[in-house]
């Protein structure tokens, strides 16, 4: 018999280094290939802020395979240094070209995975060509700033973006000992989460002394010999060392539009359930494609490792003859600022504008443990619900570690259809070092059943 051509797989990180693992689990005859163009394979992408910050010491430690390693353990081919340069689908072949020996071969694949990602967003007209502009998205863009710093030792650097890796970045580089400043297009920080958790990040910026200039929508270089010195911004001319693009991601998709696929309204690469293009026998997954809100139905961009892990291991499982199906995305993030977190669950009050039924909100400020017990902090709540169903819509919390496990109890919620009223018809666990007598949540189970006129655990009364 003829053997089949590979399972090939573009792109070596979160959902590529997945789909494959899962191909070659899935299908233990069938030879699968992995193609990366950075030198690292499976990198802990979510850890790289404690990289900037200096409280993980050695990149090594993110690079959680080698190509050896994971041809060993996962029985993959790999290929880094390598990019795929086209796909061909009418022979479906790719032609992969290596940075180390300059040279191209062609593949024949049975079955593509494209998991190429996303790329950092950067101000239109400048890129990292500068030599003290920088990203943050991956381990070759913490090499590149590791070598800058030790050589130049920047004391000022500006942050451009106030969203989530803006954050993490400010609050990475001033435990590495820099002044930091941090720019941002609208009013205030954070601005795809819920209003009142903006107000506790601009608190948290006042509090550790970080300048943030909100409204900066015009934002421009002064450049001399290669170099950002200045950034001017409305009337204001400030002098920086360094400046870090905190911009967001885009979906890295040009392979997939060359060879024909058209992308979705989000700019994302549309998939099916079963995570195939509109391409036959080419899969996409991670970064790179768009999701259905679960709660919204819309299509949307939710670039997370969660997702990316998920999706990659059902395109490579189906890639490999499998039969398995991407759920609509609940959307759970949680983000650290300084020693305290966001977490933002399904939709904010403005995502919910355009909701077709009436909603109720409620908010609680309670202690996360008893008031007398050493660590005790207060956690802000807030939940959206259906006022005629109860089910929760979106929530929001800010406070202590804690705080992370309510957020997945609300997901779990939302997932289930579980009415809002009904948190406070549950069993939690009490004792006075890890929580409060009334669970928070509890709180908001009965805040809500207040505000619920004549429904009462999503039923009619
Ligand atoms: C600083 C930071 C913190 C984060 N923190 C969190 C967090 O706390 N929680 C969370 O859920 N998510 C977090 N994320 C998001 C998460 O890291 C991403 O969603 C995840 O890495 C996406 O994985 P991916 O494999 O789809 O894409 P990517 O990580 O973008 O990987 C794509 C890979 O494809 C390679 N590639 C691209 N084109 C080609 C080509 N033509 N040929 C060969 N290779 C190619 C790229 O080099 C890259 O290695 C964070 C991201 C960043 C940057």
């Amino acid at each position: 018999m003829i053997p089949q051509n590979p399972v090939i797989v573009i792109g070596g990180n979160a959902a590529g280094a997945a789909a494959a693992a899962k191909a070659a689990r899935t299908n233990p005859a069938a030879r699968v290939i992995l193609f990366e163009k950075s030198p690292f394979i499976s990198t802990g992408t979510c850890e790289l802020p404690y990289l900037f910050s200096g409280e993980i010491d050695d990149y090594r430690k993110l690079v959680f395979f080698s190509d050896e390693s994971f041809r060993n353990q996962k029985r993959v081919e790999v290929y880094s240094s390598t990019e795929v340069v086209a796909i061909d689908t009418r022979k479906s072949a790719i032609t992969a070209k290596s940075s180390v020996t300059g040279s191209s071969q062609v593949f024949p694949f049975s079955k593509l995975i494209v998991a190429t990602g996303s790329k950092a967003r950067v101000l239109a007209g400048y890129n990292t060509q500068l030599k003290n502009l920088f990203t943050l998205k991956s381990v070759p863009d913490y090499l590149r700033w590791q070598e800058y710093n030790s050589l130049s030792n920047p004391k000022t650097i500006a942050v451009i973006g106030a969203g989530f890796v803006g954050l993490e970045l400010v609050t990475a580089l001033t435990k590495a000992g820099k002044e930091v400043l941090l720019f941002e297009f609208e009013n205030r920080p954070i601005p795809a989460f819920e209003t009142e958790l903006s107000s506790f990040a601009s608190e948290l910026l006042k509090q550790n002394s970080i300048a943030f200039y909100p409204g900066s929508n015009n934002i421009q270089f002064v450049i001399s010999d290669g170099r950002i010195t200045k950034i001017r911004s409305g009337s204001r001319l400030i002098e920086v060392d360094v400046v870090f693009m905190a911009l967001g991601f885009e979906p890295e998709t040009t392979l997939l539009t060359s060879a024909g696929i058209k992308t979705g309204i989000t700019g994302a690469v549309p998939v099916s359930t079963k995570l195939l293009t509109a391409l036959p026998n080419i899969f996409a997954a991670g970064d790179a494609i768009e999701c259905t809100d679960y709660i919204t139905k819309n299509k949307v961009y939710y670039p997370s490792a969660v997702t990316a892990q998920i999706t990659g291991h059902i395109a490579g499982e189906n890639a490999a003859g499998g039969n398995v199906f991407f759920q609509p995305v609940i959307k759970n993030i949680a983000l650290p600022f300084f020693n305290k977190f966001f977490l933002q669950i399904g939709c904010t009050a403005l995502e919910l504008k355009d909701y077709a039924f009436r909603t109720g909100t409620v908010q609680d400020i309670s202690l996360n443990r008893v008031k007398v017990m050493p660590g005790a902090s207060s956690i802000f709540s807030k939940v959206h619900f259906d006022l005629h169903t109860g089910h929760i819509l979106g929530a929001s919390f800010f406070g202590d570690a804690d705080a992370g496990s309510y957020a997945d109890i609300i997901s779990l919620a939302i997932k289930h259809k579980i009415p809002v009223q009904a948190l406070s018809d549950v069993s939690y666990n009490y004792t006075p070092e890890l929580s409060p007598f009334i669970h928070p949540l509890s709180k908001i189970g009965k805040l809500s059943s207040n505000l619920n006129n004549g429904v009462n655990n999503g039923r009619k009364t």
